[in-house]
Parts: C-alpha cells; sequence; structure tokens
C-alpha cells in the first residue's frame, strides 16, 4: 500500500513537472473507484493551470487555479504517473489528466480502492475525507508535548495510538514497530505512562524513520514517469521489523514479534521497555 512517504516523494517529482501546466481534459474509462468518479472532473477542471501540488496524510492536492483542488488518492494499489499524452492506455488505467503541454498524468490502480476527487480549495479541512485527521508527523507542531497532550486521558498501548490516523496521520505499521525501537519503547507500553522525554524521543524517532524512508524513495524512485516501481513501503533500513528471531543489533537480544489489533508488531525486549 502506498505510504506517506512515497506519496511524499511523488508529490516532490511531479511538483516541477506539472507545476505550471493546463489541464486540458480529464478522461474515465472506468468510474467505480472506492467512490464513483464524477462526471463533473473534465468541465471542473478543463482549462486550469495548475498551481501547486501539496499533501495532506496520503492525499495528493493538486490545486488548480480558480480555488479549485484535484485530489488523489492511491488506495491500496495505485500508480498516479505522467507520461507523454500519445502513449497507450494501460491495463487497469482508469483516470487520466491530459495537459496543454503533451504530458498526461494516470491514474492506474488494479484493486480499485483509489481515490479522485473535486474539492473547492478552502472547503478541504472541513470535508469528510479531511476533517478527521490528526496532525502531519512532518509538519510543524508534531512533537513530545503534542504526543502528550494527545494521549492524556487514554490508556491505550503506545503502538495502537500511533497508527490511530486520527492522532498523527500516515504513521504505518513498519514506521510505528521501528520508531518505537529507535525511542526504546515496548509497543504494549500504556500512553499513560510515557514520560515528557520519552514522548520527546518518540517524537523524533517518528520523523526520523519518516525522513529516511522519503530519502530512501527519493534516490530509488528518481523518476515518476512510468515504469517507478510497485507501490509499497521504500526500503528503509530495518532493525526489528520482519525480523522475528534474528539478533537485535543493539542489544544482541532476540527480536520478538506478536499480534496487536491483528497487526504484527516486531520489537526487542532488551532494547524496548
Ligand atoms: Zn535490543
Amino acid at each position: 500500500m502506498p505510504e506517506l512517504p512515497e506519496v511524499e516523494v511523488l508529490r516532490r517529482s511531479l511538483g516541477p513537472l506539472v507545476v505550471g501546466d493546463r489541464i486540458e481534459r480529464v478522461r474515465a474509462w472506468n468510474r467505480s473507484l472506492r467512490e464513483p468518479v464524477s462526471r463533473s472532473l473534465s468541465r471542473r477542471w478543463a482549462g486550469r493551470r495548475i498551481e501547486r501540488l501539496r499533501r495532506r496524510a496520503k492525499y495528493l492536492l493538486i490545486d488548480l487555479e480558480g480555488g479549485v483542488t484535484a485530489v488523489v488518492h492511491l488506495g491500496m494499489s495505485g500508480r498516479f504517473t505522467l507520461t507523454p499524452s500519445g502513449a497507450p492506455r494501460q491495463l487497469h488505467e482508469h483516470v487520466a489528466l491530459y495537459l496543454a503541454s503533451g504530458q498526461r498524468l494516470r491514474l492506474r490502480d488494479p484493486r480499485r480502492f483509489g481515490l479522485v476527487l473535486a474539492l473547492p480549495t478552502d472547503r478541504l479541512e472541513v470535508d469528510r475525507h479531511f476533517r478527521h485527521l490528526g496532525i502531519e508527523p512532518l509538519g510543524e507542531g508534531f512533537d513530545g508535548a503534542y504526543l502528550a497532550a494527545a494521549a492524556r486521558g487514554r490508556r491505550a498501548p503506545i503502538k495502537s495510538f500511533l497508527l490511530d490516523g486520527r492522532i498523527v496521520v500516515g504513521v504505518g505499521n513498519i514506521y510505528a514497530s521501528e520508531a518505537l525501537f529507535q525511542a526504546g519503547i515496548h509497543p504494549r507500553r500504556s500512553v499513560s505512562r510515557i514520560s515528557a522525554q520519552r514522548w520527546q524521543r518518540l517524537a523524533d524517532a517518528v520523523r526520523g524513520v519518516l525522513r529516511s524512508a522519503i530519502e530512501q524513495g527519493g534516490t530509488t524512485l528518481n523518476d515518476f514517469t512510468d515504469g517507478a516501481g510497485e507501490p509499497g513501503y521504500f526500503q528503509v533500513s530495518l532493525s526489528v521489523y520482519d525480523r522475528e528471531g534474528e539478533s537485535c543489533d543493539r542489544c544482541g537480544g532476540t527480536v520478538r514479534r506478536m499480534v496487536q489489533s491483528n497487526r504484527s508488531t516486531f520489537y526487542c525486549p532488551g532494547c524496548q521497555r
């Protein structure tokens, strides 16, 4: 599943190639994605200039002139790539934005959990897709104090808390496991029993893990034209994730796996308390 770092790399790579270009028309071959693709996209977007690309959680936001935003979510298996407009339609290519420069932005999505929406730019934050979203882990305000405040009055295990998109967005299962290892916090520890210092260490670890994934992604997927790799996690160097039974690089103990809310959690009992 495309994760926050992948969408961020997509945003950074596509931005310079499409900002300033203009949408000529939109074509949808298959409208049954996670939500039906509106028939009015072409009418709403045609002729508008692309002003900037942003990201909120795992949504790519393409701001168009006139206060309209094209929202793209890659769902489970989506790829959003840039090709020459004459390129033949590919298998599972459901929606395409034809640009005045002759380029085409296309959404391919075999499992069709992706999403393409038109929203007024100034209504994004209150839209039902966005209004419940937590803070951006790479944005301002995400720090130990924020996490401690969000945890007040709760008793959830820290791992579930980190995966809760209403608290913080885009911390996937692998990143949560790795950040907890780096911060030395046991995944089952209750959020009511974490010191201010450890909250700060955790916030730093979350940002560090995501940043290194973005860096990694920027180098491995340096072009988002067609053919760039499969969606998924970028290959960050993993200390605990998927290393059950192997020895911990830090203490030499054995990495363990457990299941929390139906997700695998990997941790080192020696390093994480
Ligand atoms: Zn260890």
